[in-house]
């Protein structure tokens, strides 16, 4: 049997953020369909799975929604289902980046580029190509010469900015993140903080590897994806691997969470390293009481 993964998301406004979850938690519930969804009074974020009707029956109806009707899905077929369950939240923000004054992208964002032109662009000398996500995520995979904020969630990149501007003064910046989502505030917030010249990919990396003509070229790596699946392969012309095994260095793109639940640190290992070095990214989270990796052998 097939299962079909969407990623989506929508900047629309939502007048009643906790009864439009409720309403809809009953709804997915009764279509049976699984995934992460957050609410906010600024729209709709999600990714969900279920059985190719279930998916499709959801976007139907998510796009019969006062408000919805624009609304754009990245789909996948799977043989698994990567979800198991259904979690709504309601947030402040569809992606947090807790700014002192909000961006509203349908008031300021970069300009939208479609996947055959954000490939023309990211072959000219002088642009500055910038990722917008979370350093394990750049680790795993990344448009060639893209610069990493180094930062382990979204709402650091307001700061990290600021002590780089430099680097993006004058410049024509390129934009990426996932699926889009992240990009339409970070390259609204670059507006705002005096970058004139601003791109972002439409649909994000997703949609990049899915176009028939690109097919993910110039990206290096895999795409990580909130899901079980944790990665998708994006570059169909020319994949080469960029993940490097925590402890050896060497190609890996296989991501384990710490066994020190405390820690929790996301870090690429291979099986054997696990073994080797127990789950655990340091001495003291290898010998910390709790650590998940100790507490299996022992029982
Ligand atoms: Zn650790």
């Amino acid at each position: 049997m097939k299962y079909q993964v969407l990623l989506y998301y929508h900047y629309t406004s939502i007048e009643n953020p906790e009864t439009f979850a409720e309403t809809h938690l009953k709804y997915c519930k009764n279509l049976g369909v699984f995934g992460r969804i957050i609410i906010s009074k600024e729209g709709i974020n999600g990714t969900l799975s279920g059985t190719v009707e279930q998916t499709e029956t959801y976007m139907k109806d998510l796009k019969a929604i006062s408000g919805f009707q624009e609304i754009s899905f990245k789909s996948d077929l799977e043989e698994f289902n990567p979800f198991r369950r259904i979690s709504i939240k309601v947030k402040n923000e569809i992606v947090t980046l807790d700014l002192e004054v909000d961006i509203n992208p349908h008031e300021i964002t970069g300009k939208f580029l479609e996947p055959k032109e954000y490939f023309k662009k990211l072959q000219d000398p002088n642009v500055v190509i910038v990722d917008a996500r979370n350093d394990y995520e750049y680790e795993l995979g990344h448009f060639k010469n893209a610069i990493k904020p180094d930062i382990k969630n979204f709402k650091e990149i307001p700061s990290w900015f600021r002590k780089h501007k430099q680097l993006f003064e004058g410049k024509t910046v390129l934009t990426y993140c996932t699926g889009g989502v992240r990009c339409e505030k970070w390259s609204g917030f670059l507006k705002r903080e005096g970058i004139k010249d601003v791109y972002q990919l439409k649909g994000g990396i997703i949609t990049y590897g899915k176009d028939p003509d690109v097919q993910g070229q110039f990206f290096d790596g895999k795409c990580y994806v909130f899901d079980s699946r944790i990665s998708i392969p994006i570059n169909h012309v020319d994949p080469v691997i960029v993940g490097r095994d925590y402890f050896t260095g060497k190609p890996c793109e296989r991501y384990i969470n710490c066994a020190n639940p405390t820690c929790n640190k996301k870090i690429l290992c291979s099986k054997e390293n696990e073994v080797t070095f127990r789950g655990s990214c340091c001495e003291t989270c290898r010998t910390h009481p709790l650590n998940r990796y100790n507490l299996k052998i022992r029982s």
